[in-house]
């Protein structure tokens, strides 16, 4: 049988005037997903992807679940326009013997279509009741809605919905920095910005010869990951050995971590400012260690220039673990390789600064001098 992908949205309907804007870009980023493997089109609140010959459609399917916007994706059947065609498509193409339950639902696009939708699922029920006669009909809780929608070029028939990634089409909410680690939350973070329709570039800082050229590749192999959802990007890596080995010379040591973390904040937020993005984004969650209390948090934002989003802030970390199972960055984020923050992390941190108090040991170093340097020495990959 002829097979039609349909692709449903949702949040998107929301945007009155700049609807067909977003509808667009959607139809346009699925096509880029699926590439040659189906066309992509749009009629009314649906969009379509079209096997191309001989094309995988599990294939496909694959692709447009990793596109933000998309609520889900169901696989249907095309038959001929007649009760005994969509009968027998929705005995033969839907595997009913999976379920105990179903009712039948009908829309009819096609108004020329002689019966009432109401008609037509009754109809397929009873054929179906006959064909399974271990099924019931639920109207309230089915298993499985089997679905019939009679249109123009056939009729639909299909069981299960797929569930998308929902979201908002990449590019329709600007650009973002993301400050990349080799840890778990990162990742998620990056993840949850990247669903509501950012592009994105990523930072790194590593610190040779005290992290490896492993832990980098790590970073990057996460950066591809994420790099599946939003279709690319650059990822900025910043040398910050001389960085750490200054402040650790001559700044009190339990105030290190703040230091680091304000320095780095503000190298962000210059690589940002070059490459367009509008806001920074971190892994952090509240609480969750020294650097990441209220206090510590407002001491970092208080140096940077633009937005700081923090998405993870209220999630658990079995939560932050889930999501990054879910988007498959796990397995690469327990690798164990040393992150530069790990290494110079004194032993008891202040977990309460005061603004006051950092910038006296802020005043130790040549802050704007290190930062300076850290930029002009940083390099960047594309993945
Ligand atoms: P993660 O699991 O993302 O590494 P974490 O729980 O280890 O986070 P921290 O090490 O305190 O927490 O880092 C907090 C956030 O700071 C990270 O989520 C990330 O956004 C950023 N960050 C930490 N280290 C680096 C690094 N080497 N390069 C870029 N960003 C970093
Ligand atoms: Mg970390």
């Amino acid at each position: 049988m002829k097979e039609i992908v349909l692709i449903k949205y949702g949040e998107i309907i929301l945007k009155g005037l700049n609807r067909h804007i977003f509808e667009d870009k959607l139809v346009k980023n699925i096509q880029h997903a699926v590439g040659k493997t189906a066309k992509v089109y749009k009629s009314r609140a649906t969009l379509y992807a079209e096997p191309s010959e001989g094309a995988d459609v599990d294939e496909i399917i694959q692709k447009v679940k990793r596109v933000f916007g998309v609520v889900y994706i169901v696989r249907a059947g095309i038959c001929e326009k007649n009760i005994d065609a969509i009968g027998k498509a929705a005995i033969e193409y839907i595997p009913m013997d999976q379920y105990k339950s179903f009712k039948v639902e009908t829309k009819r696009a096609d108004k020329t279509f002689p019966k009432a939708s109401p008609e037509v699922s009754a109809a397929i029920g009873g054929m179906l009741l006959e064909a399974f006669p271990h099924l019931t009909v639920d109207v309230h809780a089915p298993e499985v809605v089997v679905s019939v929608e009679i249109r123009e070029g056939g009729a639909y028939v299909y069981g299960a919905k797929i569930k998308g990634p929902g979201g908002m089409p990449t590019g329709t909410a600007g650009k973002v920095m993301l400050m990349l680690s080799g840890g778990i939350d990162s990742p998620v973070a990056g993840y949850m910005l990247a669903r509501r329709g950012t592009v994105m570039d990523a930072v790194h800082f590593f610190s040779p010869p005290f992290t490896s050229e492993k832990a980098k590749e790590k970073v990057l192999d996460l950066a591809r990951i994420l790099a599946k959802y939003t279709g690319g990007m650059r990822v900025h890596i910043v040398p910050f050995t001389e960085q750490q080995l200054q402040m650790k010379a001559k700044c009190p040591t339990e105030h290190l971590t703040i230091l680091m973390r304000r320095m780095m904040m503000r190298i962000a937020c210059a690589l940002a400012e070059k490459s367009g993005a509008g806001a920074v984004v971190t892994g952090e969650s509240l609480g969750q260690v020294a650097s990441q209390t209220l206090e510590a948090i407002a001491v970092t934002d208080a140096c940077a220039d633009m937005p700081c989003f923090r998405p993870l802030i209220g999630m658990d970390k079995e939560d932050i673990i889930s999501v990054a199972r879910e988007i498959d960055s796990y397995e690469t984020s327990i690798l164990p390789y040393e992150d530069c923050c790990t290494i110079f992390v004194p032993k008891h941190p202040a977990t309460k600064p005061k603004l006051s108090k950092i910038l006296e040991s802020e005043a130790l170093i040549d802050a704007e001098g290190l930062i300076k340097k850290a930029i002009e020495e940083t390099e960047y990959v594309d993945v």
